[in-house]
């Protein structure tokens, strides 16, 4: 061959080895980029692309209508009044917007969401948020007092999870941003050990907060598999998935959807041997588990106790009973922390550094969560715990006894999950809407749970759910295979579309119409492509 000849047959040797490589060790597998592409085409495809548009904007129309209407005679504000009205005027429009909605949240009909919403505890935190309003943390000068009461709710949590001198956290906005915040911690601290591809391994049933972070932080999110029965992960999977690419492990205590403590004690020796940063997600759960030991209720240990366990996020905005927009992230030792940091020396306005991802933050939220530890202290979250504890091993023992549903996993802490082999168990969501409850739906599988909370423990409130649960499935038994309406229809079918794509873009126009001040409806429809290209 020709010299030149050499030379272009290698160049174009090499191009097509690292496209071939990249095609084929892309992080979303072949036979997933391959469907995607066949739905593209699919929806191109002249009357069948406007077929499924036209179906895809009646389900938005149907979510919106059933969901986000307003009532007749309102209206949307879109421009400043002119003039600004009296305290007066605002407070009597306020009441409006307070009163707009038709779930009576403090019935004790509604699972999760409010975790407390006693009166008392609502008049101190108001109160002291009055006296920090104006304040911030990133000015710890002007304002000494919230570095004191934020460094004080870390300490508390960390002493509550059996932290060792070394350990520390910082608050944030909510269990979400604890997550970014381990995660982005990890992430630097891989990059750091020459990972190039950093990946979080996490049971299936983890919570959405950390594909999140995945997606935020450029991270790959491999989901390991959960045992049917159980619903723990699996712990042989979770090792087998461990690669030199694995960033973090994460555990759940517990989960979201069936309220199951994942065996943290297994993950953490995995984590031990091969030396990876371990998280446990105690966002829900962490303000009960904490107490139930005393609550009567011990259970298997979860936290820096175990050696491997490097970090704890902890919701105090859920079982903590503070207002929302307070969490805490904790680890085990400064030197994680140091990689969840920001700090940019060189700034026009000055060396900025800020623990996590809010510059300014309302300290009027720090000094409420302080002020609702305080006030409700051990004895007091010992006690809550217990009362919710009886109540949600109440409802499990009374469902295990209902025909026809079943309950998941074991489960130990505040949640209970539902599932039937006999009838789609959407249909009992939608039955039990009808008597006034509000419960999670969930998917994969299908099922629906309860997350009990103070607004569930006063007397009559878990008897009759077990009541109106029985009804209901003896109701449904009477046709157990009749066709499923209403909104348990719509999550049937969501789980069912294959072309997942389909479900992402029906749930962006969904959070567009969020932001919708148009009085006529009739704006809601997508249009076609999300992004104009
Ligand atoms: C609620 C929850 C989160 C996230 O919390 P937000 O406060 O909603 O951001 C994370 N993990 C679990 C298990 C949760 O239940």
């Amino acid at each position: 061959m020709e010299p030149w000849q050499l030379i272009i047959i290698t160049f174009v040797t090499t191009l097509l080895t690292v496209w071939l490589y990249q095609f084929l060790f892309h992080p979303e597998s072949l036979s997933s980029r391959f469907k995607k592409q066949c739905f593209k085409i699919l929806r191109k495809l002249p009357f069948v692309g406007a077929q499924i548009q036209k179906q895809l904007n009646k389900a938005v129309d149907d979510m919106i209508d059933s969901m986000l209407s307003l009532k007749d005679g309102m209206s949307y504000v879109k421009v400043l009044p002119a003039k600004g009205l009296e305290q007066a005027k605002v407070l009597e429009k306020v009441k409006e917007y307070s009163s707009m909605g038709e779930v009576q949240w403090d019935n004790g009909k509604v699972s999760g969401a409010v975790y407390s919403g006693e009166e008392r505890l609502t008049e101190l935190f108001v109160k002291v948020y009055r006296q920090f309003a104006w304040s911030n943390p990133l000015h710890v000068d002007i304002f000494p007092g919230i570095r004191k009461m934020e460094a004080e709710v870390v300490r508390m949590a960390c002493t509550l999870f059996n932290g060792g001198p070394e350990s520390c956290g910082s608050m944030t906005s909510g269990g979400t941003e604890s997550i970014l915040m381990a995660c982005k911690a990890y992430r630097d601290l891989a990059f750091e050990n020459g990972i190039k591809h950093p990946e979080i391994l996490a049971p299936i049933s983890v919570h959405a907060a950390f594909e999140k972070a995945a997606h935020y932080f450029r991270m790959k999110l491999v989901h390991i598999p959960v045992d049917k029965k159980t619903m723990q992960v699996d712990v042989k999977a979770m090792a087998r998935a461990i690669s030199k690419n694995t960033a973090m492990l994460v555990c759940s205590a517990p989960q979201f959807p069936h309220g199951i403590i994942d065996p943290i004690e297994d993950v953490a020796k995995l984590a031990v041997k091969y030396k990876i940063p371990f998280h446990v997600d105690a966002c829900l759960g962490g303000f009960l588990i904490v107490f139930m030991k005393k609550a009567g209720f011990p259970l298997q240990p979860f936290d820096f106790g175990v050696k491997g366990v490097t970090s704890i996020s902890a919701d105090t905005h859920k079982y903590g009973y503070a207002p929302k927009g307070s969490s805490v992230i904790l680890y085990s030792d400064k030197t994680y922390r140091h990689y969840q940091f920001f700090v940019t020396p060189d700034w026009q306005g000055g060396i900025y550094a800020s623990p996590t991802i809010a510059g300014s933050r309302a300290g009027g939220i720090i000094a409420a969560c302080w002020a609702t530890m305080m006030h409700i202290g051990e004895d007091g979250y010992v006690k809550a715990t217990k009362k919710i504890i009886e109540t949600a091993r109440f409802i499990e023992s009374e469902l295990r006894k209902t025909k026809d549903i079943l309950v998941l996993g074991k489960p130990q802490v505040s949640v209970v999950a539902i599932g039937s082999d006999s009838f789609d168990i959407f249909r009992l969501s939608n039955s039990l809407s009808a008597k006034g409850w509000n419960l999670n739906s969930l998917q994969f599988p299908s099922s629906i749970h309860i997350c009990v909370t103070l607004q569930h423990i006063k007397p009559g409130i878990a008897t009759q759910f077990v009541k109106d649960v029985r009804e209901s499935v003896a109701e449904i038994m009477k046709d157990p295979g009749a066709k499923t309406t209403g909104m348990g229809a719509i999550y049937g079918m969501a789980q069912s579309i294959s072309d997942r794509s389909m479900v992402t873009e029906v749930s962006q126009a969904f959070l567009d119409y969020l932001y919708n001040t148009d009085d006529v409806s009739g704006n809601k429809h997508l249009n076609g492509s999300p992004i104009p290209h």
